[in-house]
């Protein structure tokens, strides 16, 4: 493939729900340069790697010279933002290209949409970079996420507190559908479109829903069991979204939008890490009942189509919802009996028992998270000591190894689901400020160890250790 011209997008949203998006342009990228690739998502998506590094490539990735035909659009939704309801959000700097095979190419930092409100519809590089850092650690962890194809210098400065270097993320997603692109069409009380868009977010995310007795129904009950899936893998390895907006939240359930995300060092329920959430209400320990109160919303929007009778639509919908905390659980214990090495054949009363004392202390002794985790596979070897150094609590600490060891756990198998490595806040806040100043050397180290999250190999102590002790912020939106 030699030039954009051969690529095909197709524009199933686009064409199936006219009503949500605009037919829109990317702004031009002055002087555009490569600052990250995923060669290996290039290569599964049919796109020429060699290529996407030529000035035909740069314009693909950038919006700036679309394929023939191609059709690019932004797309409307609204949203709960921190509880409150707007009705406009929107790509307010972003495009969907369109779709290539299953998936949606997307831009961000693209420039102004009439969704634009107030901001300046781009974006710069180190948060872009985050995104790809993280969402690219997320994806070899095996969490659902959107993906990072490519960060570009636009060559353009963008002012934020200081003048910052822009740069334009193209992602690929299963699709863009939120909670926020239903509660958009509900408000406008158009049933038909609410009934559209429903059998396109079935026919992208849950075939089989279509043929339920009532398709609505079943597709939430779909969304309900990937949320409560994805948001225990979160819980397990520690990851806080920080913006769990509804407006960020999936209907295929892939964790989206990487803003003031990151992971945790010490073990904290209380943990939040965006500038923005002064109430705490994405801390840690608060992302399940976060998504919970998400999927209400999404309930509330689809109500006219589980019945036409609100009172008879209400009871089916929640006993759906009700399904949510008991669907967590057990993701969440099913994961740590794996964190744990514990096999099936492990008894699950003792499982329950062996897991609620070891939360119980993780809260009293905020070990780093990680790094505890990855050390009793050590303990099931023979060695505790990497693990009795993370807690205060040795007595404690000691009576419950004790018990664990007891059930025979099997340290390879943990090694297999507890990682090594994962963002490190203080190694990707280095690697981002030096991208920034123009060294893409750190990202470039960074994102080759967080693709091998499990294997633990030599020289790479300084990606394995928590960052010094205190508050950590990050910025959103920025
Ligand atoms: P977020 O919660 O960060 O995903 O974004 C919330 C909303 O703000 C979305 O509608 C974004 O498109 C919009 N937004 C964020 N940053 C900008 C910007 N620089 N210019 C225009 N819109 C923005
Ligand atoms: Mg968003």
């Amino acid at each position: 493939m030699s030039t954009s011209t051969a690529v095909r997008l197709e524009h199933r949203f686009a064409d199936a729900l006219p009503e949500l998006s605009v037919p829109w342009q990317a702004d031009e990228a002055p002087a555009p340069r490569l600052l990250a690739l995923d060669d290996a998502l290039a290569t599964d998506l049919g796109l020429d790697p060699a290529w996407l590094r030529t000035p035909s490539g740069l314009g693909f990735l950038t919006g700036t010279q679309v394929p023939d035909g191609a059709r690019p659009v932004a797309q409307g939704y609204a949203g709960h933002q921190f509880g409150n309801y707007s009705p406009r959000l929107g790509d307010g700097r972003a495009l969907l290209l369109g779709e290539l095979g299953d998936v949606d190419l997307h831009l961000k930092g693209s420039g102004r949409t009439p969704w634009s409100r107030g901001g300046d519809g781009l974006a710069v590089v180190g948060p872009m970079l985050r995104e790809f850092v993280v969402s690219t650690a997320m994806h070899a962890l095996g969490i659902p996420t959107t993906r990072s194809l490519a960060v570009v210098g636009t060559g353009r400065t963008v002012q934020r507190e200081t003048g910052q270097p822009g740069a334009v993320l193209a992602r690929t997603a299963s699709s863009h559908l939120r909670v926020g692109s239903f509660q958009l069409v509900r408000a406008t009380d158009d049933t038909d479109l609410l009934r559209r868009l429903l059998d396109h977010a079935i026919a992208r995310h849950a075939p089989a829903a279509a043929d339920a007795e009532v398709p609505a129904l079943a597709l939430y009950e779909n969304v309900v069991a990937a949320q409560a899936q994805l948001v225990a893998q979160w819980m397990l390895v520690g990851f806080v979204h920080g913006v769990m907006n509804t407006d960020n939240m999936t209907i295929s359930g892939e964790t989206i939008d990487y803003g003031p995300c990151a992971f945790l060092d010490a073990h904290d329920a209380d943990t939040v890490f965006s500038s923005i959430d002064s109430g705490g209400r994405y801390r840690y320990g608060n992302q399940p009942l976060a998504a919970q109160w998400n999927l209400a919303r999404l309930a509330e929007a689809l109500l006219p189509l589980v019945h036409p009778d609100v009172d008879t639509a209400i009871p089916q919908a929640v006993a759906v919802l009700e399904t949510f905390l008991p669907r967590y659980e057990a993701a969440w214990t099913a994961g740590m009996r794996a964190k744990l090495g514990l096999g099936e054949d492990a008894d699950d009363a003792l499982v329950t028992a062996l897991v609620t004392d070891l939360q119980a202390l993780l809260d009293a002794n905020h070990p780093d998270h990680t790094g505890f985790f990855r050390a009793l596979g050590d303990a099931a070897r023979g060695d505790a000591e990497p693990a009795r150094r993370l807690v205060l609590d040795l007595a404690g600490f000691d009576a419950w190894a004790a018990r664990w060891l007891a059930a025979g756990p099997d340290a390879d198998a943990m090694d297999r689901v507890n990682p090594v490595f994962v963002p490190r806040n203080h190694v990707v806040e280095a690697a981002l400020t030096a991208a920034t100043a123009g060294d893409l050397e750190p990202v470039r180290e960074l994102v080759e160890v967080l693709r091998a999250p499990y294997d633990d190999r030599p020289g790479l102590e300084r990606y394995r250790t928590p960052g010094p002790a205190g508050a950590y912020v990050t910025y959103c939106g920025t």
